[in-house]
Order: structure tokens, then sequence, then C-alpha cells
């Protein structure tokens, strides 16, 4: 599944490309609406997600000119202003949906499955999300995390909610509090040991020296960091 990304903002358009990417969409990122027109006259895309606010051409016109071509390609647009016109401007235009920022990155991801779904008429076609960590590929569908030696571990529900956690957010130090109130939320949490030997079975399963971590960092007296 290609998706044509259009944003300039390198924090954002980074975010989507990562968590996007692990979802095993091929994320295209443009950070101009020329660009971005000049790669809708020779490719194809399965969706369209458009920041509205860039320097040139908008994310708006970009949309229009996705119609004019006569293509169906489910679009949604992405913006900061919330406000009413701006959004009956681009649903007019030709936009399928509406995403202000800042949106949840879960939330984002399920329109785009569904939009998907929708124009392609079956989820067949949808690629199976996973979660890849180095060599390691982790099939949310099945919490079964295939290490990068081929062996399969069956993760539990909070095993797989932190790896995503970690991998959502690449290169930040997630602090113990962090993960607790993200993975854990209301429920009973672990100790710190608990947390501790958790954090090192994930590693026997994804690291190729456990010992020695390449993805899932410690940050010293801190908490952890997933290194992409
Ligand atoms: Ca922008």
């Amino acid at each position: 599944m290609r998706l044509l990304l259009v944003e300039d903002n390198p924090l954002v358009g980074t975010m989507l490309r990562v968590n996007l990417g692990q979802e095993g969409f091929e994320v295209h990122w443009h950070t101009t609406g020329e660009s971005a027109l000049l790669a809708l006259e020779q490719e194809r895309f399965d969706l369209a997600l458009l920041d509205i606010g860039l320097a040139g051409i908008s994310g708006i016109e970009v949309a229009g000119r996705i119609r004019k071509l006569g293509l169906e390609t489910p679009i949604i647009m992405l913006t900061a202003n919330d406000d009413l016109d701006t959004r009956v401007h681009a649903l007019d235009r030709g936009a399928d949906d509406y995403l202000a920022k800042p949106f949840d990155m879960d939330e984002l991801i399920a329109r785009v499955r569904a939009h998907l779904r929708r124009s392609s008429g079956t989820l067949e076609h949808l690629p199976e999300p996973e979660v890849h960590i180095g060599q390691a590929i982790l099939s949310l569908e099945r919490k079964m995390l295939r290490a990068p030696d081929g062996q399969a571990h069956a993760l539990t529900d909070k095993e797989v909610a932190l790896v995503q956690f970690l991998v959502r957010n690449p290169a930040r130090v997630l602090t113990r509090a962090n993960i607790l109130e993200e993975v854990w939320g209301d429920d009973d949490a672990p100790t710190p040991t608990e947390l501790d030997d958790l954090i090192t079975h994930l590693r026997g399963c994804v690291e190729r020296e456990p010992s020695h971590p390449r993805y899932i960092v410690t940050a010293r007296g801190l908490g952890y960091r997933f290194e992409p």
C-alpha cells in the first residue's frame, strides 16, 4: 500500500513516516505541494495524507488536483486550523476526512485503514499490522514476535503495548513513569524489578546481543530509549 504524505513539518513528517512504516505502509513523503503534484503525475497512490498549511501550494489545492486527475484516492487532510471554514473547504475540494493537529497516532492509523478498507472493498489487500525492530518482527494481530534467529515468541498484551510504545517514540528517553502510565494506566503496575525483567525478556527476543542492546537501550537512572 503506497501512501502519499505531504507534510512540511519535519517532526510530524518523521513521526508519520515511522509509524505508518511500522504498520507496513510504503510512505512517500513530500514536503511541498509542488513536489507532490509532480509525483501524482507519474505515480499511483492508495491514499493521500495532506497537510493543509504548506509554504507554496496548499494541501487543499493538492486535493483538488487529485480529483481533477479523476483519481478516487482517499484523501485525509491534516491541519492545525480546526476551524469550520477550512474543514468545509477541504471537504469541498475532495477530501474524505479531516484530522486536526495534534492528532492521536492510533486514531490516524485506524482512519487510514478504514479508508483503505472502504476504497478497496476488502481487507485482504491491507498489510498485516506489524512492528519491526531491527530484524525482529512483531505481528500485532497474532501477538507473535519473530526473533532475528527465526524463533517465534508469544507476547502478552502488555508486552505488545510496551513494544508499540517504545517504537512509536524513537530516540526519546521514556521514563519508567511514562511507560507505566502509557502501558499499564489504571491496571496493576509492575514493580521496578518486574519492569526490568520484562525489558530483559524483550531484549532476548529482539536483540542479537541482549547484553549489549542495540535497539532497547537503557537511559541510565531514567528509563529506556528505543533506537530505530
Ligand atoms: Ca504545515
